[in-house]
């Protein structure tokens, strides 16, 4: 007899209290961020620029070690090359996928000592304007985010078997 699998519920699955308050910008403002790109991020990010992907990335990306395109930063602070003087982002309306997941990272959510570290971070998971986000929308962001995280070596990107 097939046992019944028991569907593994994670710590978040009732939800998390959050809004992405205007004004911050400070999970932009990081030197050393990486923001991994997905293959549909470099599709709508190129487009936005009226690019080609392949040009797009070889003036606004640059490779990890192990040869996952990424954004590029800016030499002299290390912060992403899209986040403008106002601290607002340049792509806002075609930000890559990290970026929209944020701060629902598998990284984050991972334990309570990574939660915790997340919470002193990001001012809008305390703020009293933070509203429910329930767990499926919670699990759809950290799906993305680990899609996101796969990337991509090549362009166009090796098919999936
Ligand atoms: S740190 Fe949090 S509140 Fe601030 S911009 Fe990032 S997601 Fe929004
Ligand atoms: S692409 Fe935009 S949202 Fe993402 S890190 Fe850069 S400035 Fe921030």
């Amino acid at each position: 007899m097939k046992r019944k699998q028991m569907k593994h519920r994670e710590w978040w699955s009732e939800g998390l209290n959050f809004t992405c308050l205007d004004e911050c910008g400070k999970c932009c403002d990081e030197p050393g961020g990486i923001v991994y790109l997905s293959p549909d991020d470099a599709i709508r990010i190129s487009s936005h620029h009226d690019l080609e992907v392949s040009k797009w990335l070889q003036r606004y990306c640059r490779r990890t070690l192990d040869g996952r395109w990424i954004l590029n930063s800016r030499p002299k602070d290390d912060i992403c090359i899209y986040l403008n003087r106002q601290k607002t982002c340049d792509i806002y309306e075609v930000k890559p996928t990290q970026c929209s997941a944020f701060p629902w990272w598998r990284e984050n959510l991972r334990s309570e000592k990574s939660w915790n570290k997340t919470l002193g971070f990001c001012p809008g998971l305390t703020s009293e304007d933070a509203i429910l986000i329930d767990g499926d929308t919670i699990r759809l962001w950290v799906d993305a985010d680990k899609e996101a995280q796969r990337g991509f070596r090549q362009w166009p990107p090796l098919r999936k078997k």
